[in-house]
């Protein structure tokens, strides 16, 4: 049954209060656009929310605010912020790698990217991770690609999404250990290497080079909760905004061609129906969700967009995040306090996953006690391998990131009181995956029907700042249709 109550009709709905919905709705409702937002969870915050974890408050999903800009103030979370004059006081965080061996617990040798190295950061890494020295002529066989890479913009990364990187490897190097070297490049950039195109390699190698390595960030106070979602969604319903939560989209209601609306219920499975009418509807929730839901149509979609979905529902695979909280200080709280750790009994140094204190995020941690989070392996990392996530695998990469996180931190695994996982849909990796045709903010054959979040564009910056990227030139359409 499908019920029509009043004051259900806006000039745009949002599917999905996260931080994509959130920035957008936010910029519409500051320019007087009647807009709501349909949050099927009891609050907003999408993959930004906080958790309750035996009496610590910390990020749902262990977050830093990454972005391929070489300064705070050129990422677009920060721009949002200033544009809607929200303050934002920010920490910068170091990014250290830790290599750990069975034969020395507790030594564990670091390596920390250097801004003002820029591609050279890169083979001082991949000598320490495998331990091999690159010879003269692999370093300039590389800085010679790198160059390539270095001065093309989004828009040029942009015409290239189409052309296989593996292919333009094979028939411009010949040097067959910068070959390798950038084979490997593929879990970097968030795919397997034979998904990988060259619009994305020179997207990310190529801002590498300009800004020398990735920065990271956090808020400075409180949690990304507190700091990114609270301020948003105050500033969205204080401009007459409305989130209305415990509601799923179903459905988007398309007639002749164009968006009027979408139908939501109180939950996934209830059979009572409300609807809401808008000219505009975007969806911010994560495209290949809303297809697979046939919340949005597969027959809507052209050819290549709905392959572009699948693959990206393909990358979007379960991933693990682990809470522990210790009943003592194990890891010196002085010392590093995010780590990505390699482990060297896998042969070549292996990748097991990120450990990090909830001092570092913020967290509110119990008073006598150490809260770690790990961001662990076995599960997305492990696809861009080209092995799917199974439980088994999980559990495998969860066994692997204990023994890692004893080695290099004796004592580690006997003072665990509790530990918890958290295991969802969604990391990351999708969100700077690679398509096989870039995605618009707009449907390509329904007229009002937009997309916001981080499942959009693969060429830009990476993960939630992507959120507040597009918000801006989707403003702008937005607008321009309702204003025709
Ligand atoms: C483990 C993990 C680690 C991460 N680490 C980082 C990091 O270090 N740095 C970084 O920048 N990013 C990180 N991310 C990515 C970041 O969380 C996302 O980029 C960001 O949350 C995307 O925001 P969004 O608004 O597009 O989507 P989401 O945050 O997923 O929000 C979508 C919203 O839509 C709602 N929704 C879904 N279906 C419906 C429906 N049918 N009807 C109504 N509402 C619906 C959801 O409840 C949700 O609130 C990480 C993610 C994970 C899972």
């Amino acid at each position: 049954m499908v019920k029509k109550a009043a004051a259900k009709s806006f000039d745009v709905l949002i599917i999905g209060g996260g931080p994509g919905g959130l920035a957008i709705g936010s910029l519409l409702a500051r320019d007087g656009v009647k807009t709501a937002i349909i949050e099927k969870q009891s609050a907003p915050g999408g993959r930004l929310r906080s958790v309750d974890f035996h009496g610590c408050r910390v990020d749902s999903a262990i977050h830093f605010l990454v972005s391929l800009a070489g300064a705070v103030e050129r990422t677009y979370t920060y721009k949002m912020f200033t544009e809607l004059r929200l303050p934002f006081e920010y920490k910068t965080v170091p990014w250290p790698m830790a290599k750990i061996t069975k034969e020395k617990p507790g030594q564990i040798e670091f390596f920390t990217m250097d801004p003002k190295l820029g591609a050279a950061n890169f083979f001082a890494f991949f000598a320490f991770a495998t331990g091999v020295d690159m010879d003269e002529s692999t370093r300039t066989e590389l800085t010679r690609i790198a160059t390539i890479t270095e001065d093309m913009s989004e828009q040029e990364c942009r015409k290239v999404v189409n052309v296989s990187f593996a292919d333009w490897l094979e028939k411009n190097t010949q040097d067959p250990m910068a070959k390798a070297v950038l084979q490997n490049m593929g879990p970097i950039i968030g795919a397997p290497i034979k998904d990988v195109n060259f619009g994305m390699v020179a997207n990310a190698f190529g801002t590498f080079n300009r800004v020398g390595a990735p920065l990271i960030w956090y808020p400075k106070n409180g949690t990304l909760e507190t700091a990114i979602i609270a301020p948003l969604a105050g500033y969205f319903k204080e401009h007459g905004g409305k989130i209305i939560t415990k509601r799923a989209v179903r459905n988007v209601i398309i007639e002749r061609g164009r968006a009027k609306g979408v139908i939501a219920s109180d939950d996934d499975n209830s059979f009572m129906m409300e609807e809401y009418t808008a000219p505009v509807v975007i969806c911010a929730m994560p495209l290949f969700q809303a297809v697979a839901q046939n919340i949005i149509k597969r027959s809507t979609l052209t050819k290549d967009w709905a392959e572009t979905v699948k693959r990206a529902a393909d990358l979007a695979i379960h991933d693990l995040s682990g809470f522990y909280l210790l009943d003592r200080d194990v890891i010196p709280r002085d010392g590093h306090g995010w780590i990505h750790m390699f482990d060297t009994d896998y042969g070549i140094p292996t990748y097991v996953g990120d450990l990090c204190l909830g001092t570092y995020t913020n967290a509110r941690e119990v008073p006598g006690k150490q809260l770690v989070c790990g961001l662990v392996v076995g599960s997305s990392e492990a696809n861009n391998f080209g092995i799917p996530t199974r439980m088994d695998m999980v559990r495998a990469g969860r066994r692997k990131w204990l023994a890692a996180a004893e080695k290099a931190y004796p004592g580690f695994n006997k003072a665990i009181q509790y530990e918890g996982m958290n295991l969802q849909l969604n990391f990351t990796r999708y969100a700077y995956a690679v398509s096989p045709v870039e995605l618009d903010i707009q449907s390509p054959n329904i007229k009002g029907l937009y997309f916001a979040g981080d499942s959009i564009w693969s060429i830009g910056t990476p993960m939630s700042d992507k959120c507040f990227q597009i918000a801006f030139p989707l403003r702008e359409r937005v607008l321009q249709y309702l204003r025709a």
